[in-house]
């Protein structure tokens, strides 16, 4: 998915001192974002005071949306550089085209994930026809320094490792690993994303790593994530130093957790970019503007997003991520 913002700021990120070192609670509300004409999505990050989890550094949540009637996601060919884009479908169908020459549908619970490197481009639809409901996450992850200019590459794991863990959790690893099963996907730092089913009446203890910093999306449901009772849409940040996360839930509830070893670069993002300055920025803009970079998406039916513009002043402070 793109930031369809018309007038995206340039956010400073990473770096170390936002970090908890130790178990915190502190609830993130989203913030409502209008993608195209018919959808709203809620981001969760970055969000006011909260920019990065680990390398996690964007999450849309969308959905449940009945797109029976009309078309569905329609976000047009864009560029990206210096992360990793993941697609998690929970309802629907997101079919993907890439520079790269990837023609991919993919479905729920398969993870699709494209690493941007230095440049790629991309489009995502609802194929036609498409089913009724369309329910996901969208979700970025910085690339170190040490990476950020590694190929461009699109990968689709349709068959993720699922773990069933006792009172009623079930946990599908999307990156990283989970009390020993792994994900196929490339990653380029410490880092965990997973997909947690719990059954009505789950009442249990999911191990996690002490070095990492967490926080917890909830997809669906009514879930109780270290005794903070969280809605659809909303994200419980979580901190580091914890060996075992409680999680309970009245109905059936699904959750994603996002974790990672704090991220200590500071990384600049604007629009669909990662760069780790105002100039790689703007030639990266620049590049997607006169079509000199990121290649071509063929067979989409429609034009590609122009960049917006740059905001007129240097890089807004730390502190003020809007
Ligand atoms: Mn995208």
């Amino acid at each position: 998915m793109s930031n369809l913002d018309l007038r995206p700021d340039e956010a400073r990120c990473g770096g170390l001192a936002d970090v908890a070192g130790t178990p915190v609670r502190e609830l993130l509300t989203p913030r409502l974002v209008p993608l195209g004409e018919s959808t709203v999505v809620r981001r969760l990050l970055p969000n006011l005071g909260r920019r990065m989890v680990g390398a996690w550094c964007f999450v849309d949540h969308y959905g449940p949306d009945d797109i029976a009637d009309e078309p569905g996601m329609q976000v047009p060919p864009h560029p990206h550089m210096g992360l990793q884009t993941v697609s998690w479908l929970h309802d629907g169908e997101v079919l993907h085209r890439d520079s790269l020459g990837s023609l991919q549908t993919v479905r729920p619970r398969e993870l699709g994930l494209m690493t941007s490197g230095r440049a790629i481009s991309h489009s995502e639809e609802s194929p036609r026809p498409h089913a009724a409901l369309l329910h996901g996450a969208q979700l970025w992850v910085a690339l170190p320094d040490e990476h950020r200019n590694v190929e461009p590459a699109f990968e689709h794991h349709p068959d993720l490792p699922v773990l069933s863990g006792g009172g009623g959790l079930r946990a599908t690893v999307i990156l990283g690993e989970v009390d020993g099963a792994a994900s196929p996907g490339t990653t380029y730092t410490p880092l965990v994303g997973a997909d947690i089913a719990l059954a009505a009446g789950a009442d249990t203890r999911l191990p996690v790593e002490p070095d990492f910093e967490y926080a917890v999306l909830t997809m669906s449901g009514q879930a109780e994530v270290d005794g903070v009772r969280l809605d659809p849409g909303s994200m419980l940040y979580l901190g580091c130093g914890r060996r075992e996360l409680p999680l309970r839930a009245d109905t059936d509830s699904a959750l994603m957790l996002l974790g990672g070893v704090p991220f200590e670069e500071q990384i600049v993002m604007w629009w669909n970019f990662i760069g780790r300055s105002h100039e790689d920025i703007r030639q990266a803009r620049d590049e997607w503007t006169t079509g000199s970079r990121f290649g071509e998406v063929h067979g989409y039916d429609g034009t590609r997003l122009a960049a917006p513009e740059l905001p007129p002043g240097p890089l807004r402070p730390r502190g003020r991520v809007r």
